[in-house]
């Protein structure tokens, strides 16, 4: 069975569209419903370095589906492209949500809408 997985991304916390909310308290939040198996925070996943952070994570066949909580998703899917083609991920498989500007539970909220209809 494929694993699924919640990755924040956010700007490299500089950014005010992420300080109305808790970045932690939004994975622990998806954490404690047990609505992924794994999650992680990243500072800037379209940096060299988040290419290849993506690039490791999807190398193998065991991610059934990867959500990605920061930016636009028009964005996300065009700047984590090269890194899925590289590793051979389906990048069906990758979902985004954008939750800049919003507080810890809009974040939450978007995140568990995302999960539940995909
Ligand atoms: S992927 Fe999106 S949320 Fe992440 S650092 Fe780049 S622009 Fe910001």
């Amino acid at each position: 069975m494929g694993k699924k997985g919640l990755l924040l991304c956010v700007c490299q916390g500089s950014c005010p569209s992420f300080h109305q909310m808790n970045v932690f308290e939004v994975l622990n939040a998806i954490r404690r419903e047990g609505l992924v198996d794994f999650v992680a925070l990243h500072p800037q996943l379209c940096a060299d370095d988040g290419d290849k952070y993506l690039q490791t994570l999807t190398n193998d066949d065991q991610i059934e589906k990867l959500y990605v909580a920061g930016c636009d998703p028009a964005m996300q899917k065009k700047m984590f492209r090269d890194a899925f083609e590289a590793s051979g991920f389906d990048r069906s498989k990758h979902l985004g949500v954008d939750i800049r500007n919003m507080t810890t539970e809009q974040a939450v909220e978007a995140i568990k809408t995302l999960i539940k209809n995909s």
